[in-house]
């Protein structure tokens, strides 16, 4: 009986064998390989999920487990939920500081655009003071930003001076509550180009004279001085002020959320090393005693009287 029933089961199985292999043949002949086996969970995934309705949660869930996944949440980015306002300082008739040909105006405008958008790519929202050539009076200005109440206001400048060795970063504010900001911005910029910091100054400037938001005007170079002019021109260097105000931008955001401590290491503030004359509007009120004759250090031009630069 053991052997018979041996027999019968080899007879069995080969039978069942010829008949998965003729299934298996008859399916796979003629035909590409097959997408349904290998690859129809993800696609059937992608479906269940797209014709889910938004209500539909895990929870609730009963059917298989594909037909279960968690509503898909937005992405959330760095700058989600900040409102960011940028000033492209001056425009139109107003041309800030020109040099060989270059307007502060336009320069100011270009970093301010691609700023925008790489502030944008990071989730903000932002609101530009102008996005064109136009003039914009301070007291304009400063509406927008009673307006719209931002998370925070940057104005972008470029700065020019008599004396064409001067350069390097500028930034100021005026609010206690603006100088984390003001700081966190000049400190990115200086360490993301590379250039020296004069200073981060308080400073009753329109555009950050106010308590709308924490506001500061930050100088990205000099035009007056030959090398800062070259660089400031190049649309890859602009690229670099952009992301680098943004980074700090991101410190300032980041250091201002629930239980989050302060990345932003400001460095000392440069020495006063001498006393340059702008060649801008003078507002001698805003002269402070450390440029005073005392501080001057013949072999570097770094530090004088503010550059003015807003109108
Ligand atoms: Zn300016």
């Amino acid at each position: 009986m053991t052997r018979r029933n041996n027999f019968i089961l080899a007879v069995a199985s080969t039978l069942f064998m010829l008949v998965a292999a003729v299934f298996i043949l008859g399916n796979g002949q003629g035909k590409t390989p097959s997408t349904k086996n290998s690859a129809e969970p993800y696609i059937a995934r992608s479906a269940v999920q797209a014709e889910k309705p938004a209500f539909r949660t895990h929870d609730k869930c009963t059917d298989a487990e594909e037909a279960c996944l968690p509503p898909e949440q937005p992405p959330v980015l760095p700058l989600s939920g900040s409102t960011i306002m940028l000033d492209a300082g001056h425009g139109g008739t107003d041309t800030g500081a020109i040099r060989n040909g270059i307007f502060e105006k336009d320069i100011n405008l270009s970093v301010t655009l691609k700023l925008r958008d790489v502030l944008v790519k990071q989730g903000a929202t932002v609101i530009l003071t102008r996005d064109t050539d136009i003039a914009l009076s301070l007291d304009e200005r400063k509406a927008l930003i009673a307006l719209h109440a931002p998370t925070l206001f940057v104005s972008v400048h470029s700065n020019a001076n008599l004396n064409p060795l001067i350069d390097g970063i500028e930034a100021y504010y005026y609010n206690d509550a603006s100088d984390t900001l003001a700081q966190s911005i000049y400190q990115a910029v200086i360490d993301g180009l590379g250039e020296h910091g004069n200073w981060v100054r308080k400073r009753e400037l329109a555009v950050v004279h106010h308590e709308f938001a924490p506001a500061t005007l930050i100088e990205i170079g000099y035009l007056s001085n030959p090398a800062g002019r070259a660089l400031l021109v190049k649309d890859d260097y602009q690229d670099r002020v952009a992301d680098s105000i943004y980074k700090g931008i991101l410190n300032y955001v980041s250091s201002q959320r629930p239980g989050a401590g302060s990345p932003v290491t400001p460095k000392e503030p440069v020495a006063p090393a001498a006393s340059p004359v702008s060649d801008q509007e003078a507002q001698p009120r805003a002269t402070e005693k450390a440029n005073s004759a005392s501080a001057l250090t013949p072999t570097r031009f770094r530090i004088g009287p503010p550059p003015l630069v807003q109108r």
